[in-house]
C-alpha cells in the first residue's frame, strides 16, 4: 500500500521493500520498457512480495497493438520458420522447468509436484503446435457443381486471422498462456497478452523465452495490470481480430458484449458433476474424484465439484473418498510432500467458507474439512446437500465437493445436466451401455469415462457449451479459431 501520510522512516522502508524486489515493465515490440506505474506480485503462502509488475495505461496497451499490427503486416514467416520457434520454446520451457514450476508455485500457490507438471504440460503444448504449425491447409472447394460455375476451380485457404487479445487467468499461468500463445503463434498471427494479475510472473518469464527462441520483434507483446481497466483497453481496441479469454463467466460475458465484431474464444467455467454407477470401480472413482476435486485447491475450471453416487454404492465410496481425502498433504505449496496449497486470496478462502457455512445452516453435513486458515482451507466433503445451495449450484473453485445419493441413471443424468455450466463432465462405470448414454446426453463440452471431470490432455479439443463458452482449444482447434478461411476461385474459362 502506498505510504501516503505515514513516517518518513516508514515511507524509505516502504521504498527499500519496493526496491528490494524486481521490476517489470511491458514487452512490446521485443523490448522491455519500463511502466509509470507499478503493482506488487504477492507469494500466495508467506504473502511476501515477489515483484512489482507495470499498470499500462490505454496508451501502452495502444503501443501493444500497434507493433503486433506492424509485425503482422510486415513479416511473413513460413509454417516452418514458426514451428521452429514453438519448438525452440518447448526445449527451453523443458530446460527451466524447475524455476518456472517454483515460480508457478510461488505465485499461484500451486503445490511444486503440480506446478512440475503444468510446467511440462506447457512443453507439451508448445510441442503440438509446432507440429500443428506445418499442417495449416485448406480444402479444394468442387466449384463446378455450382451452376454456372463451369470453367472454374477453387480452394480454401487458412490465412492468419491477425492480431490476437490473449488474456488468462491465475490458475494455470503457464499452460494457459501457451494454449493461446502457441497457436496463434503457429497459425502466423501476432499477439499482445494480458495474463491474470495475481499471476503475471510466469506469463513474464515465458515472454523472455520466446524471445530467446527467436520469436521476431512485434510478433509477442505483453502488457499487465487489472483486467479493468487494462483488459476493456485492449478488448475495446478494434484491431485485434479475436480476443481469446480464458476466466469468469461474469468477465467472458462482459467481454462478449464490448468486443464488437471481432471473434471471441471464451472458455469460462464449469460446476463439474461426476457420476459413480454402482458397478464403477470404487477404488478407481475414489481416488480420481479425491484428488481431482482438492489438487490445485480445487482451482480447475473442470475440477471435480458434484459427486451423484448410485445409492447401494454409497457407503462404500464415502469410506474410500473419505480414505484418500485424509491422505492428502495440506500446507506450503513449494514444500515437496504438499498436495493441497492455498487459494489464491484469503477473501476466496473466506468467500467458500461462507459457501460451507450457508449450506451447514440450511442441513448439509460436513464428512471431512471446512475449517480454513488463511487462504488455506481444508479439502472439504459435503453431504446432504440440496440442488439449490451454492456449493452445489454456482462454480466452487475451491477445494470443496458434494456427494448426493441417485437411484436411476434418469435421475444422475437429470442432476449432473442440471447448471448453466457445460465444460466438461465425468462417469464411472464398467457399462458400455451406460457410458454411451452418459457420451450422448450430457450437455457437456467433453464426457470422460473411468476418469474424472478434471482430465484434460493438451492435443484434445477443450471447451465448453451453455455459460462455460464458446470455441475450443487444444492447438489444432485453437488453429480454427485463429484462421480465416480465404476462399480463392479462378476463372479457367475466360
Ligand atoms: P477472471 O477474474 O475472469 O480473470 C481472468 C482474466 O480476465 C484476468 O487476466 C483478469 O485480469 C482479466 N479481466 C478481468 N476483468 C476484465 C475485464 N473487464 N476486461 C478484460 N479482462 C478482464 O478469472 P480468474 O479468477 O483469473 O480465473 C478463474 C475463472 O477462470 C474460473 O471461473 C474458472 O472456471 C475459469 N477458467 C476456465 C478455464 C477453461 O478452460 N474453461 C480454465 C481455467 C479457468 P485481472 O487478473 O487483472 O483481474
Amino acid at each position: 500500500m502506498a505510504a501516503s501520510g505515514g513516517s518518513a522512516e516508514a515511507r524509505a522502508a516502504a521504498q527499500a521493500a519496493t526496491e528490494a524486489v524486481p521490476e517489470y515493465g511491458f514487452f512490446i515490440g521485443g523490448r522491455w520498457e519500463a511502466a509509470a506505474e507499478t503493482m506488487p506480485v504477492k507469494h500466495k503462502y508467506t504473502g511476501e512480495t515477489l515483484a512489482r509488475v507495470g499498470v499500462a495505461s490505454r496508451e501502452d496497451v495502444r503501443r501493444a497493438v500497434d507493433a503486433a499490427e506492424r509485425a503482422f503486416r510486415e513479416q511473413r514467416p513460413s509454417p516452418r520458420e514458426r514451428a521452429a520457434w514453438l519448438l525452440r520454446t518447448a526445449e527451453l520451457i523443458e530446460a527451466h522447468r524447475e524455476e518456472l514450476g517454483r515460480l508457478i508455485a510461488r505465485e499461484a500457490g500451486k503445490p511444486l509436484k503440480e506446478a512440475l507438471t503444468e510446467a511440462g504440460r506447457a512443453v507439451n503444448t508448445f510441442t503440438v503446435a509446432a507440429e500443428e504449425a506445418k499442417r495449416i491447409a485448406g480444402e479444394l472447394v468442387p466449384i463446378e457443381a455450382d451452376p454456372g460455375s463451369e470453367g472454374r476451380f477453387a480452394f480454401a485457404m487458412r490465412v492468419p486471422i491477425g492480431v490476437v487479445a490473449a488474456i488468462s487467468p491465475f490458475n494455470f499461468p503457464l499452460n494457459l498462456v501457451a494454449h493461446k500463445v502457441a497457436p496463434a503463434l503457429a497459425a502466423g498471427d501476432t499477439v499482445v497478452l494480458k495474463p491474470a494479475s495475481a499471476t503475471p510472473l510466469t506469463a513474464i518469464r515465458l515472454v523472455e523465452l520466446l524471445s530467446e527462441a527467436g520469436v521476431p520483434a512485434g510478433r509477442i507483446n505483453l502488457v499487465t495490470g487489472p483486467g479493468s481497466p487494462v483488459g476493456d483497453y485492449l478488448v475495446a481496441d478494434p484491431r485485434p481480430a479475436l480476443v481469446t479469454f480464458t476466466g469468469s463467466a461474469a468477465v467472458g460475458e462482459q467481454i462478449k458484449a464490448r468486443s464488437g465484431l471481432k471473434r471471441v474464444t471464451l472458455e469460462l467455467g464449469n460446476n463439474s458433476p461426476n457420476i459413480v454407477h454402482g458397478d464403477a470401480d470404487l477404488d478407481l472413482a475414489a481416488d480420481r474424484l479425491a484428488r481431482q476435486a482438492f489438487l490445485s485447491a480445487g482451482q480447475k475450471c473442470i475440477s471435480v465439484q458434484r459427486i451423484y453416487v448410485q445409492r447401494p454404492v454409497l457407503e462404500p465410496f464415502l469410506e474410500r473418498l473419505e480414505r484418500v481425502t485424509s491422505q492428502l498433504v495440506v500446507g506450503d505449496p513449494e514444500d515437496p510432500a504438499t498436495d493441497v496449497g492455498p487459494m489464491i486470496s484469503e477473501r476466496e478462502a473466506e468467500r467458500v467458507e461462507g459457501w460451507i457455512r450457508e449450506a451447514v445452516e440450511a442441513g448439509a453435513r460436513v464428512l471431512a474439512g471446512g475449517r480454513r486458515r488463511g487462504a488455506l482451507l481444508e479439502p472439504t466433503i459435503l453431504l446432504d446437500v440440496t440442488p439449490e445451495m451454492k456449493v452445489v449450484c454456482m462454480e466452487a473453485f475451491a477445494p470443496i465437493v458434494t456427494v448426493t445419493p441417485y437411484d436411476t441413471l434418469d435421475e444422475a443424468l437429470r442432476y449432473a445436466n442440471d447448471t448453466p455450466y457445460g465444460l466438461q463432465a465425468g462417469i464411472f462405470t464398467s457399462s458400455l451401455e451406460v457410458a454411451m448414454r452418459a457420451a450422448r446426453e450430457l450437455e457437456f463440452g467433453g464426457v470422460i469415462v473411468n476418469d474424472s471431470s478434471a482430465y484434460r490432455a493438451d492435443l484434445m479439443p477443450y471447451g465448453g457449451v451453455k455459460g462455460s463458452g464458446i470455441g475450443r482449444e487444444g492447438p489444432r482447434y485453437a488453429l480454427q479459431e485463429m484462421t480465416e478461411l480465404r476462399t480463392v476461385v479462378f476463372n479457367l474459362a475466360k
